[in-house]
């Protein structure tokens, strides 16, 4: 699967907001959104910023695409089903995008972010209903179980991360952190998922 290789830290300053895409330096003072808080490149600083309608619809899908770490096809594959399924599509969307394991993997706090998160499941370290699973786009349904295998319990970059984590901060997913695992409970409400962004203005993007 393709995927993106280039400095992270550059997407973030884009957007000109916290991505959290490099784990704990993330939460340092290293963040390079702290230090230079306008885009990259030589006319980072002197580029206007003003967008049109189109630009800040494109700007959304590009920053919710970067959250998940995704690349286009997979992302407008996301969008595709999310519009075909009952509700609302931008909803739908974000529900689609926090199902995918990677994801959940992350918000239970076995990864210090959803790039790790992709590296720890294809390096085979977690179990979904007791079977291996190495996909991080799998898609978890409500009641599906996550653990982290017995021979992978010991290592550092797990409990590290568990250690940043908060007990039991999303009300669609269950931790049990004693026992390495946890629960998709429900898929979530758009209310309640920490995502800093409108969807609207990507379904919108979408329907041109
Ligand atoms: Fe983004 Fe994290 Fe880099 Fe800061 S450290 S710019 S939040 S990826």
């Amino acid at each position: 699967m393709a995927r993106y290789i280039g400095a992270v830290c550059k997407l973030c300053r884009r957007e000109k907001q916290k991505l959290f895409l490099k784990g704990s330096k993330c939460y340092s003072e290293k963040c390079l959104v702290e230090k230079k808080n306008y885009p990259p490149g030589q006319h980072g600083l002197s580029r206007r910023s003003k967008f049109s309608e189109y630009g800040v619809q494109l700007r959304e899908k590009q920053k919710v695409k970067r959250i998940y770490g995704l690349l286009e096809k997979q992302f407008s594959n996301y969008f595709e089903e999310a519009n075909r399924s009952k509700g609302i599509t931008g909803e739908n969307l974000v529900q689609i995008l926090e199902s995918r394991l990677d994801n959940v993997v992350f918000r239970l706090g076995f990864a210090p972010s959803r790039k790790s998160a992709r590296q720890l499941i294809k390096h085979r370290h977690f179990l979904v209903n007791d079977k291996i699973v190495d996909i991080p786009s799998f898609l978890l349904s409500p009641g599906d179980m996550i653990q982290v295998r017995d021979k992978s319990k010991k290592l550092d970059i797990i409990h590290d991360a568990l250690k940043r984590t908060k007990d039991n901060i999303y009300s669609w997913l269950a931790v049990d952190k004693a026992a390495l695992s946890g629960t998709f409970l429900q898929l979530p409400q758009r209310i309640d998922v920490p995502l800093n962004a409108n969807e609207q203005l990507i379904v919108e993007l979408y329907s041109k």
